[in-house]
């Protein structure tokens, strides 16, 4: 199982209710940390990175309004490629949410309280759809953002990239796209085209998992490598978090529970922040 396979996994089990729901962040130390660009909404402070299952310093959180890529080489992407070639990011995840306020404000409305700001209509760009990248579908926005990731020239081809979707509800994740089947699928494709060209050729397509050459090479240019020692599932418990607001979430604990559980909540797999990590941490 890789990475994001035990994160969608363990994710629907604890919105199942499975107390013992969980990532083993110990057994993908090749695949962390994770790169995830996400929408500025408020509403998911509480819930990144726990609907993940990961702790905080195995995730690298970069937002922008509505999470909206524009461009193959955007300021966004810049970022995104200096997270990995920086701070050692493994794979990326763009991870839209329901209900994003981005997707849902016309042209109109944004003419009209820019207006209100006092930036009238003719300082703005002819085209604001273009210009800030306005969407109608939060799924589209994703897929679109995950292309443009995919298809620049400054992400490393090896590197997964994602496409969720977050339920701000319930913390539930939707897998739009599956990082792991696009490497096979342009791999196989790659393998194609060279034994087309010469098919006595022995031909040996690196995974990401089988490059190891490679990917040691590339680590120890890493800057800040982050460690893998984390927290582990079997080292959490679910519990209600400190203060109820609706609707309430469960949440993965790192330590000691907190209250017991209210009845017919929506589960979300979330680690307490704040707490004292001595205690979960594996020797
Ligand atoms: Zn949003």
């Amino acid at each position: 199982m890789r990475l994001f396979e035990a994160i969608l996994d363990a994710n629907h089990r604890a919105a199942a209710g499975d107390k013992s729901a969980g990532v083993h962040v110990v057994d993908f130390a090749d695949a962390l940390p994770v790169v995830a660009l996400t929408c500025i909404d408020p509403r998911l402070n509480p819930l990144m990175p726990g609907v993940l299952g990961l702790p905080d310093e195995q995730f690298i959180w970069l937002r922008n309004a509505g999470n909206i890529i524009t461009s193959s080489m955007s300021s966004t992407i810049r970022s995104l490629a200096l997270a990995c070639v920086v701070k050692g990011g493994k794979e990326i995840a763009v991870i839209g949410h329901t209900d994003c306020r981005a997707g849902q404000t016309t042209v109109l409305q944004l003419t009209e309280r820019f207006a209100a700001l006092g930036v009238n209509r003719s300082k703005l760009p002819d085209n604001l759809v273009e210009f800030f990248g306005v969407f109608a579908s939060e799924r589209q926005n994703v897929l679109k953002a995950v292309d443009f990731i995919r298809h620049s020239l400054i992400i490393g081809p090896k590197i997964p990239v994602h496409g969720l979707m977050v339920d701000i509800q319930s913390g539930r994740l939707e897998w739009l796209v599956n990082g792991y089947q696009m490497l096979d699928a342009a791999a196989a494709q790659f393998a194609e085209a060279i034994h087309a060209q010469n098919p006595t050729m022995q031909t040996a397509f690196a995974s990401p998992e089988s490059d190891a050459d490679g990917k040691k090479s590339a680590d120890a240019r890493i800057g800040e490598p982050e460690s893998a020692t984390g927290w582990s599932a079997k080292d959490v418990r679910i519990v209600e978090p400190h203060t109820l607001e609706p609707p309430p979430k469960l949440r993965l604990a790192q330590e000691t529970p907190v209250h017991a559980p209210a009845p017919k909540r929506p589960p979300v797999v979330s680690p307490v922040r704040n707490r004292p990590r001595q205690g979960y941490i594996r020797p």
